[in-house]
C-alpha cells in the first residue's frame, strides 16, 4: 500500500499527517515543536488512540525529520521508508508563478526562493523542509502545494490595488490572498452537502481561525478574498488589526517615537486583533468568557469581528449577484455556535433562518441554517492536510 506523507514546516516546527494511498487513511500525525532547543517535544498519533511523545534536544530539521523517520518504523507505522511514495508540502506564498500543486524540481525551488520576499517568516522554513525531505527520502515524488494558488483565478478588479500601476508590474504589488487550500476543501465539501456541483454554485467560505479570512467562491474559483498582499487584512483576527488605513502607520510612528516602520507592522501583526481590543486574550474562548461576564472591551472586540464579517459577506453578495451557500470552517468557525449564530442573525433579513439544535454542535459537518433558509449554512470542519493528499496523488497518477 502506498503512503504519501504531507507537511508543514515551521521555522521551529514540523506538523505531519501520513495517509494511505488510495484510501486516505489517517495512519499517523503529529508535531515536532521547539526544534533548534534543548527541550524539543515530538508528538504522535497512530493506531487506535495510540500516542508517542518524547522531549529531547533536536538541533535542526534535519535531526526532526530522520527522527521522525526512525520514530515512523519503530513504532510500527511503516515497515520500510521505500512505502512513503510522495511527499506533499504546505507553501504559504506561490506570488503569481504558482497556480496549483506541482511537483518539486530546481526550477520550483528558485522560484520559491526568489519570492521570499511575499512571506519573509513562513516561505523559508517551508523550504527547508523541502530540501530535508528530498535528502532524506530521495525516492519519493515531492510535491508543493501553496496558500495564495487558488486565488490565482481572482479577476484582475478584485487583485488589483489603485496603486501606481509600476508597483504591480516591477514589483508584483496585488492581493494574493492567503487559507487558499482550506478555502478550496471547504467550497468542495459544501457542495457535497447542498448536493450541486461546485461549478454551480456561489459561495462565501469563512475561515475563522487565528488567523481569519472570508472568500467569495463563484462556480468553484476564488472570485474575491479578504486577505490582500499579506495575510495582515481583511477581517480582525486573534493578533492581527484585519482592515487599517496604512496613514496610520506614519501617525503611530511619530506619536509612540519608534524609528522603524516594522516595529508598527509588528504591533498591527502581534498586538491588535482579539488580543489588542480585548486586553484580554487572544483566544476566542477567553473572549467569550470575558464578554460572558460583561467585559466591556472583550463585547467590543467580539462585535467588531462580526461586523467585520458580516460586511465581507454583504460585499461578496453584491459581487456575486447572490450567494447559495455560506461556510464556518477553522477553530473559531466549527466551534463556537455563538459566532454561527450571531451572524446568521444579522442576516436574516435577506431569509437566513437557524436550525438552533445543529447549530450548538461543534467541529463535525452539518447544515446550520433552517429547512427554509434562503441561504443555506454550514459547519464544515477544514483539512487542509487532505486536500493536500489529493493533490499529490492526482500528480502520482499522471
Ligand atoms: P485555528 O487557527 O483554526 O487552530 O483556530 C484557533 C482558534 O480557534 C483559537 O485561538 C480560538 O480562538 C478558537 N477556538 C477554538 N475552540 C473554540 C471554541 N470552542 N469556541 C470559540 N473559539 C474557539
Amino acid at each position: 500500500m502506498r503512503k504519501i506523507i504531507v507537511i508543514n514546516s515551521g521555522s521551529s516546527s514540523l506538523k505531519f499527517k501520513l495517509f494511505e494511498s488510495p484510501s486516505k487513511n489517517v495512519l499517523a500525525s503529529g508535531l515536532i515543536e521547539r526544534i533548534g532547543l534543548d527541550d524539543s517535544i515530538i508528538t504522535i498519533k497512530y493506531g487506535d488512540k495510540k500516542k508517542h511523545r518524547e522531549v529531547q534536544a533536536i538541533k535542526d530539521h534535519t535531526v526532526a525529520v530522520d527522527l521522525l523517520l526512525q520514530l515512523l518504523k519503530k513504532l510500527d507505522i511503516v515497515t520500510d521508508l521505500n512505502e512513503i511514495s510522495a511527499v506533499g508540502h504546505r507553501v504559504v506564498a506561490g506570488g503569481e508563478y504558482f497556480k496549483k500543486s506541482v511537483p518539486v524540481d530546481g526550477n520550483v525551488i528558485k522560484k520559491i526562493e526568489d519570492i521570499i520576499e511575499l512571506a519573509p517568516l513562513h516561505n523559508p522554513a517551508n523550504l527547508v523542509g523541502i530540501k530535508v525531505f528530498k535528502k532524506l527520502l530521495p525516492n519519493a515524488l515531492s510535491v508543493v502545494a501553496f496558500d495564495t494558488a487558488f486565488h490565482q483565478t481572482l479577476p484582475e478588479e478584485n487583485f488589483m490595488y489603485s496603486t501606481p500601476y509600476d508597483w504591480y508590474k516591477e514589483y508584483g504589488v496585488r492581493r494574493y490572498g492567503a487559507h487558499g487550500i482550506s478555502h478550496r476543501y471547504v467550497s468542495l465539501r459544501a457542495a457535497e452537502l447542498m448536493g450541486k456541483p461546485v461549478e454551480d454554485l456561489k459561495l462565501v467560505t469563512c475561515h475563522l481561525g487565528a488567523g481569519a479570512s472570508i472568500t467569495a467562491v463563484k462556480n468553484g474559483k476564488s472570485f474575491d478574498t479578504s486577505m490582500g498582499f499579506t495575510p495582515l487584512t481583511g477581517i480582525q483576527m486573534a493578533t492581527r488589526s484585519g482592515d487599517v488605513d496604512v496613514s496610520l502607520v506614519a501617525y503611530m510612528m511619530k506619536k509612540l517615537k519608534v524609528k522603524s516602520v516594522s516595529e508598527i507592522l509588528y504591533m498591527l501583526n502581534k498586538e491588535s486583533g482579539f488580543l489588542g481590543v480585548s486586553g484580554v486574550s487572544l483566544d476566542m474562548r477567553d473572549v467569550e468568557a470575558a464578554a460572558a461576564k460583561n467585559n466591556k472591551r472583550a463585547e467590543l472586540a467580539i462585535k467588531l469581528f462580526y461586523n467585520d464579517i458580516v460586511k465581507y459577506i454583504g460585499q461578496y453578495y453584491m459581487e456575486m449577484k447572490g450567494i447559495d451557500g455560506i461556510v464556518f470552517t477553522a477553530g473559531i468557525g466549527e466551534n463556537s455556535p455563538e459566532t454561527r449564530e450571531a451572524i446568521m442573525n444579522e442576516l436574516s433579513f435577506l431569509g437566513v433562518t437557524i436550525d438552533k439544535e445543529e447549530n450548538t454542535k461543534r467541529g463535525t459537518e452539518g447544515i446550520v441554517s433552517g429547512k427554509d433558509s434562503s441561504i443555506t449554512v454550514m459547519r464544515i470542519p477544514t483539512d487542509e492536510e487532505y486536500m493536500i493528499c489529493c493533490d499529490v496523488e492526482a500528480l502520482m497518477n499522471k
